[in-house]
């Protein structure tokens, strides 16, 4: 058991989405290197985050190759695999088809620009080269990038999307399950709006506060503290992205974590997620407007 983060400063963020400093403690919780931190609720509007927090220089090394290929209960097994590799790319198809990304993708003009933001190894930048995207991703995860860039070719740039440059606005860009770990999803969302073309398209997963959150508490699976810094639900989601001009054009709510992977229970219980829209885990189509 430590104070998180040898030598990190720590920061108390106010609310991303109302502004308030008015925090209600919720529970603490260790992480996986027996740091303790605690979750907090903005006691005006409700959104839940980690408070206090190592700043953002702090977070950098947990992201090292470690992160995606030792953990277990959390990150990735080997991300690196195969197998991996379809998995992920199989839950991103799944997640388009939902989100209508693909009558979208028809209705654009060629040549159709692509950024993913915390790409990682670039596996959904494979995916959208393939099907003829001018395709690029971005990351903080230095071994990831140079995995992305000499093992598949990819156009992966290592560094920090709010420092990023581009020449040309993009058409889509998506936040896979990235939204959560960042310091400030509000400044991404308002630069990921400048660097669409009017009309382009933002596509996000996160974890959803809500549904079958409430079953598992402090034990949820998406709790991980300190690189899960907020947890939305879809009403606050959607208050943020229209606070950063965007329009919510689809969503859908899936995943149960409830029950033992690849069991019948599970099946049940996913099921249940999808069609009751109890689902802890959320993707959403958003236009700028
Ligand atoms: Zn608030």
């Amino acid at each position: 058991m430590g104070m998180p983060s040898e030598n990190a400063p720590m920061e108390y963020p106010d609310c991303i989405l109302c502004g308030s400093s008015e925090k209600k403690l919720l529970f603490s919780k260790f992480s996986d290197k027996r740091e303790s931190f605690t979750l907090v609720k903005c006691r005006n509007c409700g959104l839940q985050f980690i408070s206090p927090r190592p700043a953002e220089e702090g977070m950098k090394a947990r992201y090292q190759s470690t992160y995606f290929t030792e953990r277990t209960d959390r990150g990735y097994n080997n991300y690196f695999s195969d197998a991996t590799m379809k998995e992920i790319t199989r839950v991103l198809e799944l997640n388009l088809r939902d989100l209508m990304f693909f009558e979208f993708e028809h209705s654009l003009p060629h040549p159709r620009r692509y950024l993913d933001i915390g790409c990682a190894a670039g596996y959904s930048v494979l995916f959208m080269h393939q099907r003829g995207w001018d395709a690029y991703g971005i990351d903080v995860a230095a071994d990831c990038i140079r995995f992305g860039k000499t093992n598949l070719g990819l156009n992966l740039i290592e560094g920090d999307f709010l420092a990023a440059e581009f020449p040309e606005p993009f058409h889509c860009i998506t936040l896979w399950a990235t939204i959560e770990h960042l310091h400030r999803p509000d400044l991404f969302l308002r630069k990921i709006h400048r660097d669409l073309h009017p009309g382009g398209m933002l596509f996000l997963s996160t974890c959803r506060a809500g549904g079958f959150m409430y079953l598992h508490g402090k034990n949820w699976r998406y709790y991980n503290f300190p690189e899960h810094l907020y947890f939305f639900s879809y009403r606050q989601l959607k208050r943020l992205l229209c606070k950063t001009g965007f329009i919510i054009q689809s969503h859908s709510f899936y995943g149960s974590g409830t029950g033992r992977p690849g069991t019948p229970l599970r099946a049940i219980f996913d099921r249940a997620a999808k069609t009751l829209h109890l689902g802890d885990m959320m993707i959403v189509a958003a236009k700028k407007s």
